[in-house]
C-alpha cells in the first residue's frame, strides 16, 4: 500500500503512559497476544502495541482499536493491521496442523474442506426446489430461515447443463472430494487482497445434485477453491458461485481435468491429477468389462474398440494416470509403498522432501512400468500388472530403506541451498543425508534408474524369467517366477 502511516496517538505517549497502557491491554486480553493467541509474559517478551483495524481502513485511533502483541508477531508494522496478521497467522497454523501432523505422503493435504472445518464447522445442506426455469434454495443461519430464488440458465452443452449464479453463504458450502480434490497452497497474498476489499473477479464453480423434490443436498465446490478459502479467511460471509444443477458429474470431471491438463490453466498437483485421471479410466474400463467376455478382450481392445476415436488420446492419458496412481497408492501384496513419505506431493517445489513428484514420475514410474495397452486377455494382464506393481513397490521400498529411511535423510535438514550450506560448513550436513540428497536429484536419478533397469533385465534374462526375452525392455519388472 502506498499510503504513509498516519501519526497515531500511540506515538505520542510518555514512557509511563505507554507502560500503563501495556498493562491494561495485557489484562484486557487475558495475557494473550492478539495475533498468535499465546501467552505474553511482560517480564520476558518484547511487545508491541498497534491498531487492530488500520487507520487507513477507517479504524479508530482509540484504545478499543489497539491491541498488544509479541514484538515478533507484529511483522509488518503499518501496512498490515493486526486483524489481518491474526488471520494470516491462523491460516499458517491450520496449514501446519494438516500438512505436518501425519507423515504419510498421501494424507498430507490442506484443502478447502479443512479450511471450512476450522472456520465454518456448522455447515448444512440446502433445501432446493425447481420450478421450470427457477430454483428456490433455503437454509438457516443463526436460527433465522432464509429463502432465495434464482434463475436457472441453460447452456447448449452435451449433455445439456443448467446452472445458476449466486452468492452462497459459506455455511452452505462443501468441498468436492471427487472432481477436484486439490490442496490449497500459497494463499496469503489472496487473503490479503480480499481482506483489503478487492472483489472476486470470477465465480467459483460448484455442483448441486437433487435426488428428489424438496430434497436437501450439499453444494460442492469443485473449482476456485483458493478464492473460496481466501474469502473464508478474510471473513466474508458469502462466495460468488456458479452452481451446476443435476449435471453429469462425469462430464464436469472430464471438463475440469482438461482445463488443468490440456489447457494448463493453473498449477494442479500431479498426484491429484493422477488420482482424477485414474478415476476417469476406472469408471469407463469397468463399464467396458461389464459387457464383455473377459477371456476375449484385452486392454488393447478397450482402446481399439470401446473408446470413441476422438477420445482415444485422452483415455491413453488417463491410463497413464491410473498406472502411476495404482503403483503409488494401491496395495501391492503385503507391502505398503513408503516412498511417498519422502516425496513432495503438494507444492510444485520442495524444500523439505528429497524427491519431487516429477522426479518420481520420470524415474521409477516411467522407466519401470509397462505403459502400453497389453494384448493378452484381461485376466492374464491383471496378473502381470499385479506382479509388476508388487515388484515396483518392493524396489522403491528397498531404495527408501537403504538410502532415505531411519534418519539417513533428515526432513528437518531438508534440501534447501544444500550446496551453499555445505560450502559454508561441511560438518553441518551428515554424509548419509548428502548421499540421499544427491541420489535423488533428477538428472542423477534418471540415469541410475535406467542403469538399474538394465541390470534387472540382464539378470532376469540370464535366468529366463521373462515370458518373452523382449519383455526385459518393455516390462522389466514382469517376471514369471515368484522371486525377483
Ligand atoms: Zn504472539
Amino acid at each position: 500500500m502506498m499510503e504513509q502511516k498516519r501519526v497515531s496517538k500511540l506515538d505520542r505517549l510518555s514512557k509511563d503512559e505507554r507502560q500503563e497502557l501495556l498493562n491494561r491491554l495485557h489484562k484486557a486480553q487475558n495475557d494473550l497476544c492478539y495475533v498468535c493467541q499465546e501467552v505474553i509474559n511482560l517480564q520476558v517478551h518484547k511487545t508491541d502495541v498497534d491498531h487492530i483495524v488500520a487507520l487507513a481502513r477507517s479504524g479508530q485511533d482509540e484504545e478499543s482499536n489497539w491491541a498488544l502483541t509479541h514484538d515478533s508477531c507484529n511483522r509488518s508494522k503499518g501496512t498490515r493491521d493486526l486483524q489481518l496478521q491474526r488471520i494470516l497467522h491462523e491460516f499458517r497454523k491450520h496449514v501446519q496442523k494438516y500438512t505436518e501432523a501425519d507423515a504419510q505422503g498421501q494424507d498430507r493435504n490442506f484443502t478447502l474442506d479443512e479450511a471450512l472445518q476450522e472456520l465454518q464447522p456448522e455447515r448444512q445442506e440446502i433445501g432446493a426446489t425447481i420450478k421450470r426455469d427457477e430454483i428456490n434454495i433455503s437454509w438457516t443461519q443463526e436460527g433465522e430461515p432464509y429463502t432465495e430464488k434464482y434463475l436457472l440458465l441453460e447452456e447448449p452443452a452435451n449433455p445439456p447443463a443448467r446452472s445458476f449464479i449466486a452468492r452462497i453463504p459459506f455455511v452452505c458450502l462443501h468441498h468436492d472430494h471427487d472432481i477436484n480434490p486439490r490442496s490449497i497452497v500459497d494463499l496469503e497474498p489472496m487473503i490479503e487482497e480480499f481482506y483489503n476489499g478487492y472483489p472476486q473477479l470470477q465465480p467459483s464453480l460448484a455442483t448441486l445434485t437433487i435426488e428428489n423434490d424438496d430434497g436437501r443436498a450439499p453444494i460442492l465446490v469443485f473449482d476456485g477453491q483458493h478464492k473460496a478459502a481466501a474469502q473464508l479467511y478474510a471473513r466474508r460471509e458469502r462466495l460468488f458461485v456458479r452452481v451446476f444443477v443435476n449435471c453429469s458429474l462425469d462430464r464436469l470431471k472430464e471438463t475440469n481435468y482438461r482445463a488443468h491438463t490440456k489447457l494448463a490453466q493453473v498449477h494442479f498437483p500431479q498426484l491429484i491429477n493422477d488420482r482424477v485421471g485414474a478415476d476417469l479410466f476406472i469408471e469407463e474400463f469397468t463399464r467396458f468389462l461389464q459387457v464383455q467376455e473377459l477371456a476375449k478382450v484385452s486392454e488393447d481392445t478397450f482402446f481399439g474398440k470401446h473408446v470413441p476415436r476422438i477420445q482415444k488420446s485422452e483415455y491413453k492419458r488417463y491410463f497413464g494416470n491410473f498406472l502411476r496412481y495404482e503403483a503409488l497408492t494401491g496395495t501391492a501384496g503385503a507391502e505398503q509403498n513408503i516412498i511417498l513419505n519422502f516425496t513432495e506431493t503438494v507444492m510444485p517445489r520442495s524444500i523439505r522432501y528429497p524427491l519431487s513428484y516429477d522426479t518420481l514420475q520420470k524415474t521409477f514410474l516411467d522407466v519401470m512400468l509397462f505403459h502400453r495397452a497389453a494384448r493378452e486377455p484381461i485376466e492374464q494382464t491383471e496378473r502381470y500388472r499385479q506382479t509388476e506393481k508388487e515388484n515396483l513397490v518392493r524396489l522403491m521400498n528397498i531404495f527408501v530403506e537403504e538410502v532415505l529411511a531411519s534418519g539417513r535423510f533428515s526432513l528437518n535438514l531438508g534440501i534447501r541451498r544444500m550446496e551453499d550450506r555445505l560450502t559454508n560448513d561441511p560438518q553441518s550436513i551428515p554424509d548419509s543425508h548428502l548421499r540421499a540428497y544427491r541420489l535423488c536429484r533428477k538428472p542423477a536419478m534418471v540415469v541410475w534408474v535406467k542403469e538399474l533397469k538394465r541390470a534387472i533385465q540382464l539378470l532376469l534374462n540370464t535366468k529366463t524369467r521373462y515370458v518373452h526375452s523382449s519383455w526385459g525392455e518393455k516390462r522389466p519388472l514382469t517376471r514369471l517366477s515368484e522371486k525377483l
